[in-house]
Order: structure tokens, then C-alpha cells, then sequence
């Protein structure tokens, strides 16, 4: 393609409301424009891109039996009522009617589609299993949309479903997704883990998510730095060590201290002079049901979802001032476990192996010292519910744990019979029976893994796109317009690397060199050729590598074999 014919609207200021260097990339190098709050336009090279990581998710999926058919974008609410899904998926959901007044919805995931589909056409355990999957854009009306595609309302989303007839089929098409997913993110060329991720309050099924490594990643992720180990969790989800023992000091007798203003663990931990982890930190949350007081080591972080699991209730908020004032009697600062009455208490396990522990008195400027679970106070549940940190013993065998923050860019989910149950989807097994569709999900933001890439591959001058998924390989650039015999020359090589099949752009703009080498950096094309007086004197032009901004001199006669010689090993 000539790039005096593209449209590639390149920016010189960008938008105060990029914050990341995706979003400000994508829009400088003329990916993408805003149409509304998380909606965009995907402009020819982010399109480009879009199909390259596509056209690899399809062949891995194909790979793994999978087959490709399109549901559709705008669903009928009776499915969702049906589901259960149509009140609790709550404002997310893009809800429309017809012009009869019937609801209807822009499909966020289609789970209730396919479920119905295959419930109507599926009837024997000897069509199963199937592995079926589409390529969509999907609705979702998030709370905060930012960061341009990472996280938008409308994205494409490679979904896919899969239908087996019992539980060890489920986990052979789930290593089948697995591994297809591994294989996806290799070859887009990112750098990316999966991790244990948190299955919600249903609980007990398996699920990843595949997480690119980035700075700028909302997600932390915790990981074993134990070789060979392997370990790797979303850190909502990482397992902390239960503790080795209960402190066997002599409990000694339950006291109140009079702490003035000593509201946070900081504050109680400079005037008493102790150390935090010898203290509770009780903090109070709203469910649909009650009222929860949830403890934890005075230096520890409570992990809400783990609370939210191990309650298993629907909602989950902090709880106002005015409740704590009201089930305490103590403004928030001063609550403890003991003599507390009207709420429920959610206990860590380290707090019920500590002994002679700090804790509030609920009463204004007072704490108890001494306290004792067991004697002073008792849980009605007892769970892990703590934030894991870095340098913490790995559950998995011991070793450090180190942190990174990720982008979520897939998930694979054992659904299980969650939606053939609601929907009541069967077939009939081996016996003659009927037996519920045992179902998994598996998505993969394509929009996003682009944005993520980005993340990933940037420095001062724009993109670095991973060849694999460059929208084209090679810049072909003639440093003067003006001189007919670059120009020619330039045009001969765009030629014949087009006929060597080599996506190349040849920049026959009547630009400064200045100005095209700076567009071909922001653009991130892996590979630039550079016909310049200088080179062809001696027959000769640059191959510019954009990663390493090495240069090598080639013969013209041989730059089509030097180019494709280089994106052989793209990322040097
Ligand atoms: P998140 O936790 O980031 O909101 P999710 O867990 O709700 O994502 P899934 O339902 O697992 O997302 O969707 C599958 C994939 O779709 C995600 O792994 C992600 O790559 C992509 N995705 C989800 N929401 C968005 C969004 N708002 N914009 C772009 N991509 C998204
Ligand atoms: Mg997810």
C-alpha cells in the first residue's frame, strides 16, 4: 500500500483523557478514534491487526476441534429470564426494547444463546462433545470505560463453548482450551502467564486467566519464584499459608486501655508501642442479608473476594460509619470482636491462632488488651480471607512469592452445569437417561490482547509491534522524494516484496526523511528499508530493525531475502 493513499491520521498532541500509553499510542499513530465513551472506531491498521490476532485465534481453535459460526448480537430477555441472569447482571447489560415493547439485550456473552441452540438440537451423548465458537463485537456498559480498548463497551471477543456429557469430558476440552490459549498468546508475541483466577461465589470449579504482563495492568497477580514451580494466582484469588500453630502463650486477663484518638492500626501501634500483627483489625460489611464484622491481623488486608466466597452471599459493601456506631455503640476505629453482638463474625485463620491480642473495645477511645479468641470471642466462621503479599511462603511449595500487575486477555471457566440446569438443557447419556450439558466458556479479548500488545511493545517513539501481528512488516522509505533514482528504486523493492508476499508499505509521500522515518516509528512497523544517495552509491540500502534500531547495509538486488531473513527472527 502507498501511504499517500491510507488513511492514517497521525496526531501530533493527543488527548488528555489517554492516560495509557495504549490508548495514547493507538490514537497518535491513527489506530483508532473515539465515537462515544468506550466505542471506537477501529481504523485500516488497527483493523489489520485485529484480523492477524483473529486469523491466529481461529487456527488454534480449529486446531483444538473447534468450529466457527456467528449467534447474534441482539437477544431476547426470556432467554436471560430464564437463566436468571436478566436481574442480577444488573446496569452492565445494555438493555433495548422492539417496537412492540419486548426486551431485548446486546449480548455481553452468550452462554443463554447457545445453551438454548444446543438444548433444541443436541439429543444424544453420541454428538457430544462440541466445541463452538464466534468472533463478535460485545455489549457491556461498564461502570468506568477507559483506557481506549482495554476496557471499552463495545469490543470484539473471541467466545468460545464447549458441550461434553460429563465432567471428565469438561476437563479434557478445558486442557484443550488451555493449551490453545498458551499457543495464542505465543505466537501474538506477548509475554503472558495464566493464573488462577477466582471463580465467584459458585466455587470449587477451575478457572484461568491469561494475563499479559504490564505495568499499566489493572490486575495484580502473585507468582512463586521458585524454579520449576510454577505457581501463579490472581492475587483476589491466591491462597495464603494457614498458619504453622496457635501462639501458646498463657492467656492473660482480658484489660481496656484507655487510647485516645487512636483510630487507624498506625495510631494504636505507635501509642501502645506494639507491633500490628499482634493486634485485630475488625472491619464491618453489608451483605443482602446481615451485618458482617470481618477480622484480620492488625498488618493484614482483608481480600473481599474471598469474603464474598466464603459467605457466599449475592452483594458485599463496606458498611457505613452509622452501622458500625449502631452495632458497636463506638464511633469506627475502636470496634472489636468481643461482647459483640447483632452482626456476624467472619474470622481469618492467623486471628484464631493469635493469643493476648489487641483489639477494640466498642467504646469511644478505648481498646482491649489480651484478647483471646476462643475465650473473648467466637466466630461463626472461620475462612481465609486475607490479601497474600509479596514475599509471602507460595502455597504451592514454599518458596517467595513476587507480584506483577497483568491485563486480563482471556479466561477459560468451567461452567459446569450451571446454565443447562437453569435452562434445563439435556441429552440423553449412555443409560438412556437424561443428563445435563456439563458446559466451559472461554473468552479472549481480541480488542484488548491489540491494546495490551501495545502495553507490552512502546517506547519514547510509538509501537513496536510484534511482528506476528504488525498491521505491515516493512516500511519501504525513499529519503528524498526528489531524486528519481531512489524514488525508482524504493518502488521496485515495495514491488517486489509484495510479490515475495511481504506486507509492505512503500511511503511515497512528498515528505522530509525526518518526517517519515518519525510516522514509520509511531506506526511500529517491525522493519524499514531506507533508500538513500549515500547507500546506492554502492549498489546498497538500510534494513532497519524498529526494536533494536540496528542497521544493516544489503545489496538491492538482495533486500527482499534480507527482509524475509529478519522477520524469521523478529524479536531479536
Ligand atoms: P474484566 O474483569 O477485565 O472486566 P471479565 O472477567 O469481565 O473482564 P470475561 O467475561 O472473562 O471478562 O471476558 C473475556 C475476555 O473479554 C476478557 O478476558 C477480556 O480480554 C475481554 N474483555 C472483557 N471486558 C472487556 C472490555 N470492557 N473491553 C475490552 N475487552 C474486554
Ligand atoms: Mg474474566
Amino acid at each position: 500500500m502507498k501511504v499517500s493513499e491510507m488513511l492514517v491520521p497521525t496526531l501530533r498532541e493527543v488527548p488528555a483523557e489517554a492516560e495509557v500509553v495504549s490508548h495514547q499510542l493507538l490514537l497518535k499513530a491513527g489506530f483508532i478514534r473515539k465515537a462515544a465513551a468506550g466505542v471506537y472506531t477501529l481504523l485500516p491498521l488497527a483493523w489489520r491487526v485485529v484480523k492477524k490476532i483473529e486469523q491466529i485465534v481461529r487456527e488454534e481453535m480449529d486446531r483444538q476441534g473447534g468450529q466457527e459460526m456467528m449467534m447474534p448480537i441482539v437477544q431476547p430477555a426470556e432467554l436471560w429470564q430464564e437463566s436468571g441472569r436478566w436481574d442480577v447482571y444488573g446496569p452492565e447489560l445494555f438493555r433495548l426494547k422492539d417496537r412492540h415493547g419486548r426486551d431485548f439485550c446486546l449480548g455481553p456473552t452468550h452462554e443463554e444463546i447457545i445453551t438454548t441452540l444446543i438444548k433444541a438440537e443436541i439429543n444424544s451423548y453420541k454428538q457430544l462433545p462440541l466445541l463452538l465458537y464466534q468472533m463478535q463485537n460485545k455489549y457491556r456498559d461498564e461502570r468506568r470505560p477507559r483506557f481506549g480498548l482495554l476496557r471499552g463497551r463495545e469490543f470484539i471477543m473471541k467466545d468460545l463453548y464447549s458441550f461434553d456429557r460429563d465432567q471428565a469430558g469438561l476437563d479434557v476440552s478445558y486442557n484443550k482450551m488451555y493449551e490453545a490459549y498458551t499457543n495464542i498468546f505465543c505466537r501474538c508475541g506477548l509475554d503472558f502467564r495464566p493464573v488462577v483466577a477466582d471463580s465467584g461465589a459458585i466455587g470449587g470449579k477451575d478457572t484461568h486467566e491469561f494475563m499479559v504482563l504490564a505495568e499499566s495492568g489493572e490486575a495484580v497477580m502473585v507468582y512463586c519464584a521458585g524454579e520449576g514451580c510454577g505457581y501463579a494466582a490472581n492475587e483476589e484469588r491466591a491462597e495464603a499459608v494457614p498458619p504453622a500453630g496457635r501462639d501458646d502463650a498463657p492467656p492473660l486477663e482480658l484489660k481496656k486501655v484507655h487510647t485516645p484518638d487512636c483510630r487507624t492500626i498506625a495510631e494504636l501501634s505507635s501509642f501502645l508501642k506494639i507491633d500490628p500483627a499482634e493486634m485485630i483489625k475488625t472491619v464491618f460489611y453489608a451483605t443482602e442479608k446481615e451485618t458482617v464484622a470481618a477480622l484480620v491481623r492488625g498488618d493484614r488486608e482483608i481480600n473481599t473476594v474471598k469474603l464474598y466466597n466464603a459467605l457466599g452471599c449475592v452483594t458485599l459493601e463496606m458498611a457505613g460509619g452509622d452501622t458500625v456506631a449502631e452495632v458497636t455503640g463506638a464511633p469506627a476505629g475502636y470496634a472489636g470482636p468481643v461482647h459483640l453482638k447483632k452482626v456476624r463474625i467472619v474470622a481469618d485463620r492467623e486471628v484464631m491462632a493469635m493469643a493476648n491480642a489487641v483489639c477494640g473495645a466498642n467504646q469511644n477511645h478505648h481498646h482491649l488488651v489480651n484478647a483471646n479468641p476462643g475465650r473473648d470471642f467466637a466466630p461463626d466462621l472461620v475462612a481465609d480471607i486475607r490479601l497474600v503479599k509479596v514475599g509471602e511462603p507460595c502455597p504451592a511449595c514454599g518458596e517467595k512469592l513476587l507480584e506483577a500487575r497483568g491485563i486480563e486477555v482471556g479466561q477459560i471457566f468451567k461452567l459446569g452445569d450451571k446454565y443447562s440446569r437453569a435452562m434445563n438443557a439435556t441429552f440423553l447419556d449412555q443409560n438412556g437417561r437424561a443428563g445435563l450439558f456439563v458446559m466451559g466458556c472461554y473468552g479472549i479479548g481480541v480488542t484488548r490482547t491489540m491494546a495490551a500488545a501495545v502495553e507490552q511493545n512502546h517506547d519514547q517513539r510509538g509501537i513496536i509491534w510484534p511482528v506476528q501481528i504488525a498491521p505491515y512488516q516493512v516500511a519501504v522509505v525513499p529519503v528524498n522524494h526528489k531524486e528519481e533514482k531512489q524514488f525508482d528504486t524504493a518502488a521496485k523493492i515495495y514491488r517486489r516484496l509484495l510479490d515475495a508476499g511481504v506486507e509492505t508499505v512503500f511511503d511515497d509521500r512528498p515528505e522530509r526523511a525526518g518526517v517519515k522515518f518519525k510516522d514509520a516509528d509511531l506506526v511500529g512497523y517491525p522493519l524499514r528499508v531506507t533508500v538513500g544517495d549515500k547507500g546506492l552509491a554502492g549498489g546498497e540500502v538500510e534494513l532497519y530493525i524498529r526494536r533494536t534500531g540496528e542497521v544493516t547495509m544489503v545489496p538491492v538486488e538482495g533486500t527482499v531475502e534480507a527482509v524475509k531473513a529478519a522477520l524469521r527472527h523478529p524479536d531479536q
